[in-house]
């Protein structure tokens, strides 16, 4: 008898379809029970620092061991769970799973208020994978033009090679997104708040909008973290972080998450496995000890970001600031919800362009020049020749990045510290102009 030869996706009518269906029903698996679960009453910080400990048997170890393991010796339940289709939840192989990455997973389950996470290598892994599970081909996914840049590229280099095509709009105007909807419409996806001008987006429109057609909302909430923002709550489907910024908080590892309902959770776990974007043990272990500062960390970020932005809107020097407590209205969606603390970030643009901004970065000494986020460390850098350098000038220009603009990730230092150095930095960046000699 021939080798039979096999085509994907079948031609054969609804050979596939069923695993495309999004209303697919799937068995919820057992959830692993050393994982401890914290009750939905506790606040925050309580759960950052007890949800989803692997309670030890046999050790009692407060804290959860690192399960330094590629694989696991199968027993009974394993061969249970694969008849029952529920690998998910049972120790087998660590790309499929390990206590360390459940751990990590039922940590930010809670912090998000979400039923499942899925936690990945990178917050690109999380983007990507998450965005390929919930389309299919044909599929379309109306998103921002300015979002992060390396989910910018994944959305116009490689999702219309997997057949999905992608519409980019303003994200701030609800008309605009709903004007690119399309009847193959399936995900539309946005960031809280954009980078680097922290634009909000109306995201409880965004929401209502995805519930009326039937689309998933998808949001990136890496710049407020769950301790400012739980887009779940707000009816969004999923929610990503990339988990290399405030969520692990000391700029050590790479990592990602996506939480959701369970359904959509395990169509993602499972994509996850055929990309292969898994998180190892050693970095679920760093993760998960960073996570349970979350609370703590963000408190001194929102107050010292705080301090920072009452301090650059009265320098003569600076032209603008870019943050929401001063950009978006008091009353608004975003301040409501999030109590008026917006993460971190702050940007702004000073008088004499990117020659003086360039200027600036050298005498900065708290901050460290580098890019990425989200860390206990301040870190400074200049959109234009960084995260926005692919942009042509006419585009940065539409988008808002005008020359002079300083994007501030404000870390945990003493916040006294942070303004004598930034007005040190600026005083110094203009000394031939002040008839001083410069340093
Ligand atoms: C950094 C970042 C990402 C990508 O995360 P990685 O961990 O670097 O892969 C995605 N979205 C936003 C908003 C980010 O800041």
């Amino acid at each position: 008898m021939a080798n039979p030869v096999y085509t994907f996706p079948a031609d054969e009518d609804g050979d596939i379809d069923w695993m495309n269906d999004l209303k697919r029903r799937r068995k919820s698996g057992p959830r692993a029970l050393q994982q401890s679960a914290t009750p939905a009453r506790w606040g925050d910080a309580t759960r950052a620092v007890h949800s989803g400990t692997y309670a030890d048997p046999i050790t009692g170890a407060v804290g959860t061991p690192l399960f330094a393991s590629s694989t696991f010796r199968f027993n009974e339940g394993t061969y249970g769970a694969f008849e029952q289709g529920i690998t998910r939840d049972v120790p087998i192989y660590a790309r499929y799973g390990s206590p360390n990455q459940w751990a990590v997973q039922e940590k930010i389950s809670a912090l998000e208020q979400g039923e499942s996470t899925v936690v990945f290598a990178s917050g690109m892994a999380a983007i990507s994978t998450t965005l390929m599970a919930l389309t299919n081909s044909g599929g379309h996914v109306v998103s921002s033009y300015d979002v992060y840049g390396g989910t910018y590229n994944f959305l116009r280099e490689d999702m219309h090679q997997n057949g999905r095509s992608v519409s980019l709009v303003d994200p701030t105007s609800i008309d605009a997104i709903r004007a690119a909807i399309r009847p193959n419409t399936q995900v539309l996806f946005f960031e809280t708040m954009t980078n680097p001008l922290l634009k909000v987006v109306p995201l409880p429109e965004v929401v209502a909008l995805g519930r009326e057609l039937k689309l998933l909302v998808v949001v990136d909430n890496t710049f407020l973290s769950p301790i400012a923002l739980k887009p779940l709550t707000l009816g969004a489907h999923v929610v990503i972080h990339s988990c290399t910024k405030y969520m692990n908080g000391h700029s050590d590892l790479t990592a990602g998450s996506a939480t959701g309902s369970r359904k959509y959770m395990d169509r993602v776990w499972s994509q996850m496995l055929r990309f292969g974007g898994s998180a190892d043990p050693w970095v679920c272990s760093l993760l998960e000890r960073g996570l349970k500062t979350l609370a703590l960390r963000m408190e001194a970020h929102h107050r010292n970001v705080d301090r920072i932005v009452q301090f650059l809107v009265k320098h003569p020097r600076v032209k603008r600031v870019y943050h929401p407590s001063i950009t978006e209205p008091p009353d608004g969606w975003l301040a409501r919800a999030t109590s008026r603390r917006f993460g971190g970030m702050v940007s702004f643009e000073i008088e004499g362009g990117d020659e003086a901004s360039l200027r600036l970065l050298p005498y900065f000494e708290v901050p460290t020049v580098a890019t990425s986020l989200g860390g206990v460390e301040s870190l400074v850098s200049l959109p234009f020749n960084t995260s926005h350098s692919s942009l042509t000038m006419a585009r940065r220009q539409a988008v808002g990045i005008l020359p002079g603009l300083v994007r501030y990730s404000v870390g945990i230092e003493d916040p006294d510290d942070l303004i004598r150095d930034l007005s040190n930095a600026l005083e110094r960046a203009y000394a031939p102009m002040n008839g001083k000699v410069r340093a």
